[in-house]
């Protein structure tokens, strides 16, 4: 049914939004499943749990507005996460896995803070003061697990960027990463956890290289 109201498309981009985070429930676990590195497999659990945290609250927004929780398929996630199961059919497990993971990943996240912006602006200008709040609080989860994220790829450019500086021999423990990634100074550390091995072979590159 075309929108002919504001109030009309509002519900539409409701239940749109409704459709998507439902079949990202179902997406999330099989992207950790797919995920080698550690932090990156918690990174899509934690925000399983938010996403589901995210569907009831919508059903919450849908009541808030005086309608019934319906969805409507999202075209567009629906593509999105299309095209990250092909990736994890075609890619072995591993860095480059990975980071095709993170991308698909982020760019789940910028369709739903698309999404959720117009829903809350839309909310705030027909005064649904409460469907605009409860809109507002998953627009800041959503924009939180993006920044999660390129922090996740940003934290693996920065130790491959120092391990070469002076370590070039040096071989990630966990499993082998591609010469072509690791000079493309790209996800050098995903075989790293954050529990520390990360930052002691970090000082050991930074003494290689003040030997140089
Ligand atoms: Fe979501
Ligand atoms: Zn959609
Ligand atoms: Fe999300």
């Amino acid at each position: 049914m075309p929108a002919k109201s504001l109030q009309e498309l509002f519900v539409e981009e409701l239940k749109d939004t409704y459709d998507a985070e439902k079949r990202l429930t179902r997406a999330l676990p099989k992207m950790a499943k797919a995920a080698t590195a550690t932090e990156l497999k918690a990174a899509f659990t934690s925000h399983l749990k938010e996403t589901e945290g995210q569907v009831r609250r919508l059903e919450k927004v849908f009541r808030a507005v005086g309608e019934k929780p319906k969805g409507k398929t999202c075209h567009g996630i629906m593509g999105i996460v299309e095209e990250g199961n092909k990736m994890i059919e075609e890619l072995d497990k591993g860095p480059v896995l990975d980071a095709a993971l993170i991308a698909g990943a982020q760019k789940v996240e910028h369709y739903e803070i698309a999404s959720y912006g117009t829903l809350a602006y839309f909310a705030e200008m027909m005064d649904y003061g409460e469907a605009k709040d409860l809109l507002g609080e998953t627009l800041d989860e959503e924009k939180a697990a993006d920044a999660n994220l390129t922090t996740l790829a940003m934290s693996r450019v920065n130790q491959q960027a120092l391990r070469n500086a002076g370590a070039e021999d040096e071989e990630d423990e966990g499993f082998a990463i591609p010469a072509s990634i690791r000079r493309a100074g790209l996800f050098g550390s995903l075989a790293n956890d954050s529990s520390g091995r990360g930052t002691r072979k970090r000082s050991t590159a930074r003494r290689a290289t003040k030997k140089r």
